[in-house]
């Protein structure tokens, strides 16, 4: 039997000539030639005002928070189904998160319940765009705009894809992208933050470079750099930015293949929905990036065993995310919270394999096998 991991990450070959010309530059710290590259065909592609390259998704969520002022007191409206990035850059400044319970159909923060959790204290709403399909962002741009809050999108699984002909990040006052080898384009480590709010992009290239004006000052802006505000390291090495270029050239293909998996899993698998199990739903308004491929079957018992079943057969198919709320971190720094949804959904959630070079012979037998066990 052939082991069929659940992921490997892409690897296209042409990174090999960038990485190439990065050594021959001799320019290896952050911020040079392909860091510059990776960001201007972002800032094209996504038609994204900012677009600044980090060391991960998470430094860019944290940086989100600097940029906010976000501080003990204030309240951020986040879903609990989620990566725990999403919540540590909340508490990391001293906030609290307030966990809002998901939809049923895309598992991404229920627009309907977030009046009811927005109080005078209420700063931000963090939105993840579960497995690269769009939260509702009209409506929550609306109750944000209305309550004088700010979003966040979280769309580390969402580069590429699209909400209203909108690229996911590109939408809220921020946004936040990864390129984690389980992401659909990678580099090991690495991550994007997206400013399309004008009057944050200052202070994000401040924060960027540890709290000081090192940018203006090789722009000849100023002449001395000083430390003028808070920040990090969360410039990234122009060895991941080379590596990265190959793959943002190439994502139109790399978006397609993995599509075209989604795809023939769901035509594959379609006999099980009249058995009740669920499939991923794409709203009209969304165009995803097939970042992911999920079935929620009937009980966590059921998942318990198709998992094992599936490894006994070399398939390695994954759960996530315990719920954030259900955590002993999450349970230390919110409030107590039902979130009915979120906790059946999650029990039942199972991943199949998804990667650039999965074959359809590979996917047809996690198809037959899966076919196999509901039979
Ligand atoms: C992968 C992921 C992250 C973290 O990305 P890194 O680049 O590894 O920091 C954050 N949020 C979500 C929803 C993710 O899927």
């Amino acid at each position: 039997m052939q082991y069929i991991p659940f992921n490997i990450p892409c690897v296209l070959g042409t990174e090999q000539k960038y990485l190439t010309e990065a050594l021959e530059r001799k320019e290896l710290c952050g911020n040079g030639h392909f860091t510059k590259r990776c960001q201007s065909l972002m800032e094209e592609k996504f038609q994204a005002q900012r677009v600044l390259l980090t060391t991960s998704c998470t430094s860019a969520l944290e940086m989100c928070s600097m940029l906010l002022n976000l501080q003990p007191g204030d309240e951020v409206l986040v879903p609990s189904y989620t990566f725990v990035s999403t919540v540590n850059a909340i508490i990391l400044r001293g906030a609290t998160p307030v966990f809002v319970d998901v939809r049923p159909d895309t598992l991404n923060i229920d627009e309907t319940k977030l009046e009811a959790a927005i109080t005078p204290r209420t700063k931000a709403i963090y939105v993840v765009h579960y497995a690269g399909v769009g939260a509702a962002m009209d409506e929550i741009m609306a109750i944000a705009k209305e309550h004088n809050i700010f979003v966040v999108e979280d769309a580390a699984q969402g580069v590429d894809a699209t909400y209203k002909g909108k690229y996911l990040g590109t939408i809220g006052h921020l946004g936040a992208y990864s390129f984690h080898d389980t992401k659909n384009y990678n580099c090991g480590e690495g991550g994007a933050l997206i400013v399309n709010d004008a009057q944050f992009i200052d202070r994000a290239e401040i924060i960027l470079e540890k709290g000081t004006n090192r940018k203006k000052f090789f722009e000849g802006l100023i002449d001395k750099y000083t430390w003028v505000d808070i920040g990090s390291s969360y410039i990234v090495s122009e060895l991941n930015a080379a590596y990265l270029y190959a793959q943002l050239e190439a994502k139109d293909t790399i978006c397609k293949k993995r599509s075209s998996v989604f795809e023939r899993y769901k035509a594959g698998l379609s006999p099980l929905q009249a058995k009740g199990l669920i499939f991923p739903t794409i709203p009209k308004d969304c165009v995803h990036n097939g970042h992911m491929f999920y079935l929620i079957v009937r009980s966590n018992q059921e998942r318990t065993q198709l998992l094992a079943q599936l490894k006994a057969k070399s398939i390695q198919a994954v759960f996530h995310y315990v719920p954030l709320h259900t955590a002993p971190m999450g349970q230390k720094v919110a409030a107590p919270a039902k979130l009915p949804v979120t906790e059946d959904l999650s029990a039942r959630l199972v991943r199949l394999p998804m990667y650039y070079d999965l074959t359809n012979e590979q996917v047809d037998t996690v198809i037959q096998e899966i076919l196999t066990f509901f039979k």
